[in-house]
């Protein structure tokens, strides 16, 4: 693995002599994107999975993201990883309900997308069916590249999300879809 720094591109803008003008839009996307809180809600294999991406050989702090978080409140990005039961879908969307605003979703692996293997009774087919998600990742489990391509996936829509994508009546529809105001 290289061990090159790189230092994240400037947004686009004007520039000349002096100076460099952009819009915020561009600069704030720019910092969260580079700044991101995980909260990791780990059940079951995939959370090791996960754990693997935060270990050293992987290392998700080279995105910014080290500091992982284990308060609803101080996160940005819910990680979802492994079986979600029924009676665990509550507790999932609580937790979500507890962030900030605004805040992105991941759903890691095949049991938090859709059920995975497990199609009985009491395992949720998916979390999108409490809480709105921004990126699937595939695998049973997904490798650390893969967590971390799905990590990349959420920094560009973080880059290019306007500032006021929240406050947008689209945006509105999709919460009020979920039942969250
Ligand atoms: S997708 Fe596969 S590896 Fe991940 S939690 Fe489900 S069974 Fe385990």
């Amino acid at each position: 693995m290289s061990t090159e720094l790189t230092i994240s591109k400037a947004p686009a803008g004007v520039e000349g002599p002096g100076f460099f003008a952009t819009n915020i839009d561009k600069v704030i996307g720019l910092a969260r994107s580079n700044s991101i809180w995980p909260l990791p809600f780990a059940t079951s294999c995939c959370g090791i999975e996960f754990m693997a991406t935060m270990g050293s050989n992987y290392d998700l702090a080279r995105f910014g993201s080290e500091r992982i978080s284990f308060s609803p409140r101080q996160a940005d990005l819910l990680i979802v990883a492994g079986t979600i039961a029924k009676k665990m879908g509550p507790v999932l969307r609580q937790v979500y309900l507890q962030m900030a605003e605004p805040r992105w979703v991941i759903s890691v692996g095949a049991c938090a997308s859709s059920g995975g293997i497990f199609d009985t009774y009491s395992v949720l087919q998916g979390i999108d069916k409490v809480i709105p998600v921004d990126v699937y990742v595939p695998g049973c489990p997904p490798r650390p590249e893969q967590i971390i391509d799905g990590f990349m996936k959420i920094q560009e829509l973080v880059k290019n999300e306007p500032v006021r994508r929240r406050n947008t009546d689209e945006y509105k529809a999709l919460m009020e879809q979920y039942g969250i105001q």
